[in-house]
């Protein structure tokens, strides 16, 4: 299988990955060649990095980013400080797997719409979708911009509500309000937040993978208990468990490219800079950029009333583009329950967003480039 070329690729795994292509290689052989292949050392030894990186007490491994945020509820659950049927609020326009676990869990999603500036949740409209069975705040620091201020840690405080981070696409961001414990970092932030290391994420596996870190011991004990068949000990099982582990081979990879992480998160802050100062045409907004700027950008997101005139603009000028999302959550085949739903912002981003390229396979003379190639874009 080959992926035809053009000049501005949206997103190119194999170039990304070339950097880190050895230390990658080297990690996946020492695996192979251990004879231990499910769970471990090299498992434990990612979980303490990353536990390091975020600033947690706990990191534990898991299958893949969704998994990680089914495990937090249904440990959650299972611990008696969530109940089925309470409410979860969740941003309207995020990834469908935020929402997923949620009602995998039997709990049930309260969508609160998103600032269409920062597009992610407003905490200033929390507090009106709040009930009684209302328990916890799904953040989701939605394509790298860490979602988490004194309004929301305000509200979450005064009613006793759980936060969760769905931080599948922001390893590494930088809030500008801390957490109590005074941490930064998104996925310490809130009481457990869940990764994903889905390889086109800005840290990618190698297939899947995902964790979640915390500072609850008894959290993070039941998680890992879950993961592996709801065994505590060797077969003596405490939960219905499922096996949501995260794979040695991964594990082992991730490790290798976790020092890398940086490098790849300033390189897109450097191209959003560019993008940020460089394109400026009537028909384009572009996303609000911070200074300081605490985002990783995982995705750089124009919103336009002329989207696929656009797409096809870019595309006729070999310039790759995505669009996250396409269709939000509530309107979705699967979620017909919510099809009744009045969530305008969520439905006009999904109509007007589109990703231009920003990782480490674009340099910053690209940047420029494509920024001249937008602003001559005419409807
Ligand atoms: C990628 C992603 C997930 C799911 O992660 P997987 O590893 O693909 O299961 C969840 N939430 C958000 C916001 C994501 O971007």
């Amino acid at each position: 299988m080959s992926i035809p070329k053009i000049k501005y690729p949206f997103l190119n795994l194999k170039t990304i990955n070339e950097k880190t292509l050895q230390a990658a290689e080297e990690a996946a052989c020492r695996v192979i060649r251990s004879g231990w292949y499910i769970g471990g050392e090299e498992n434990e030894a990612f979980e303490t990095d990353l536990a390091a990186f975020t600033g947690t007490r706990y990191a534990v491994g898991t299958s893949n980013g969704l998994d990680a945020l089914r495990l937090i509820f249904k440990a959650y659950l299972y611990l008696g400080i969530l109940n089925p049927d309470d409410e979860v609020i969740v941003p309207s326009n995020t990834y469908i797997a935020s929402v997923l676990a949620v009602t995998d869990a039997g709990l049930k999603p309260v969508f609160v719409e998103p600032e269409e500036e920062t597009f992610n949740l407003d905490s200033g409209k929390i507090e009106n979708a709040l009930t009684q069975k209302t328990k916890a705040i799904l953040t989701v620091h939605l394509y790298g911009r860490p979602c988490f201020d004194q309004e929301m840690k305000d509200c979450a405080k005064k009613h006793n509500l759980l936060i969760i981070e769905d931080n599948a696409q922001a390893i590494g961001a930088v809030s500008k309000t801390p957490s109590d414990s005074g941490s930064f970092v998104t996925g310490s932030l809130g009481d457990a937040a869940a990764f994903s290391f889905y390889p086109t994420k800005n840290l990618g596996a190698m297939g899947d993978a995902g964790a979640v870190t915390t500072d609850d011991a008894d959290l993070a004990k039941a998680i890992r208990a879950l993961a592996n068949y709801g065994t505590d000990r060797r077969y003596h099982n405490i939960y219905q468990g499922y096996n949501c582990r995260l794979d040695p081979i991964q594990a082992a990879i991730l490790r290798a490219k976790l020092p890398f992480l940086a490098d790849e998160n300033n390189h897109r802050r450097a191209l959003a800079e560019i993008y940020d100062t460089h394109v400026d045409n009537p028909f384009v907004k572009r996303p609000l950029r911070d200074i300081p700027d605490g985002s990783i950008w995982h995705q750089y997101v124009l919103r336009t009333d002329y989207r696929e005139e656009l797409r096809q603009y870019l595309t006729d000028k070999q310039v790759g583009t995505d669009v996250l999302y396409p269709t939000p959550p509530h309107m979705q085949p699967c979620y017909s329950c919510f099809k009744d739903l009045d969530l305008p912002i969520a439905k006009k981003l999904a109509q007007s967003v589109v990703s231009i390229p920003i990782s480490s396979c674009t340099t910053e003379h690209d940047a420029r480039q494509i920024a001249r190639i937008i602003n001559d874009f005419r409807p």
